[in-house]
């Protein structure tokens, strides 16, 4: 096996990859896939209509199933959920200056700044919630700062009170990317409610999927139309072209894809919440192994299952149980290491400096994401942590025997 730069206990290791080893792969996520003969049904009426995209029936319908499932008023679904952030910051005309945002995030989110003309100020994130630190914020507030860009992160709600009276008290937008925040409830709400524009992602790793695909959410009619407007090229009517639109139209094939996963989604997300309250049991008491607790008043959908990884108290790092797992096919993932403030577009930025971030860099060096989808069996989610109590015994075995030698 790959050497864990564990030393001695090396045959330990060994041992448990050959008693735990799965004979399959086992991914971070799989989509959930539905019927096929079902979806070929959509697709003969998709031939006989012949309209294929621009607002079709599939997408108007698609649109509306979502606004009731996810209890939004206004929701415009997109090509995929990069172009949907960048729409929503030219919606609310964020097209230069500075925009506050996390360094713990997919690329995608800071790219869509830069895509904008907007320069990305990087603030730390808070250890419980894993997102924007409110305590953080208003110290890089300045003459430029346009707006808050938040992530709730693995579906875990910003601190949206908190953010709100920031951004009331200066005058700033608030967008969150909710890409990973499909159906996630708050005190009661949808989570989406928040701010002056979410979105979310359909891609093919999240929860609800169309392959491709996303929407963002917004708070007035008003502004639903301008992006819709947006979303197609800036054209409001035949002869009127508002604005410096993009394409981020969704497809009648995606929206297809979606009004079968509708049907899916109830059960998906409560076999996720079974699976996830399972690894809570499983890996309780394991030192070392940190489960982020849920967010007060939030119910999650559990696109991912976190869990943070004391090295000194577990006996590995983050980076050798990951290289452990792989090794028993299981691949977890690590979402997300390294910041996107590290990459070379982003590390000259002041902001971008790590000893600015530092929950942000010691968060990003410890988080592993197991795999967690609603057809996952839950034997299999037994193995993983058998695996992990496992490796955490070896480990500080090991630790033990060195220390003594
Ligand atoms: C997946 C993801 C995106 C991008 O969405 P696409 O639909 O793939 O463009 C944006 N932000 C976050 C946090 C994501 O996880």
């Amino acid at each position: 096996m790959t050497d864990l730069g564990l030393g001695k206990v090396a045959n330990d290791f060994a041992d448990l990859i050959r008693r735990r080893k799965l004979p399959e792969v086992v991914y971070v996520t799989r989509p959930t896939m539905p019927n096929l003969e079902g979806y070929v049904q959509m697709l003969a009426g998709i031939w006989e209509r012949k309209l294929l995209t621009n607002q079709g029936p599939l997408h108007n319908e698609l649109e509306e199933k979502l606004r009731s499932f996810l209890g939004v008023e206004h929701l415009s679904l997109f090509c995929n959920g990069t172009i949907a952030l960048l729409v929503a910051l030219e919606a609310l005309r964020i097209n230069s200056g500075e925009v506050i945002t996390t360094p713990f995030t997919f690329p995608a989110t800071t790219h869509s700044l830069y895509w904008n003309r907007v320069r990305p100020v990087f603030c730390d994130i808070d250890p419980v919630t894993l997102n924007l630190d409110p305590s953080k914020i208003e110290r890089l507030i300045g003459p430029d700062t346009r707006a808050i860009l938040g992530v709730h992160v693995y579906g875990r709600p910003c601190d949206v009170e908190a953010i709100d009276r920031i951004a009331s008290i200066h005058g700033l937008n608030v967008i969150y990317d909710a890409a990973h925040a499909f159906g996630v409830r708050y005190k009661n709400n949808s989570l989406l409610s928040y701010g002056d524009i979410s979105i979310l992602s359909f891609h093919g790793t999240k929860l609800f999927t169309t392959a491709e695909g996303g929407a963002l959410v917004c708070s007035t009619n008003d502004r639903r139309q301008r992006v819709n407007s947006l979303k197609n090229f800036g054209i409001a009517d035949e002869e009127t072209v508002i604005g410096p639109g993009i394409n981020g139209k969704m497809s009648e094939f995606q929206a297809a894809f979606g009004l079968m996963q509708m049907e899916l989604i109830g059960d998906e997300i409560s076999n996720r919440r079974n699976l996830a309250a399972l690894y809570k049991e499983l890996l309780a008491g394991i030192p070392g192994i940190q489960i982020p607790a849920d967010v007060p008043e939030t119910v999650s959908t559990y696109a991912y299952f976190p869990v943070l990884i004391d090295a000194t108290r577990f006996g590995m790092t983050r980076d050798q149980l990951f290289v452990l797992l792989r090794e028993c096919n299981i691949f977890a993932r690590k979402y997300f290491y390294p910041l996107i403030s590290s990459a070379s577009c982003y590390s000259a930025l002041p902001s971008a400096t790590t000893s600015h971030l530092p929950v942000a860099e010691r968060i990003s060096r410890q988080v592993l994401c197991l795999p967690i989808y609603g057809s996952l069996d839950p034997q299999t989610v037994g193995v993983i942590s058998k695996i992990i109590a496992g490796a955490q015994e070896v480990a500080t075995r090991g630790t033990a025997a060195r220390a003594t030698s």
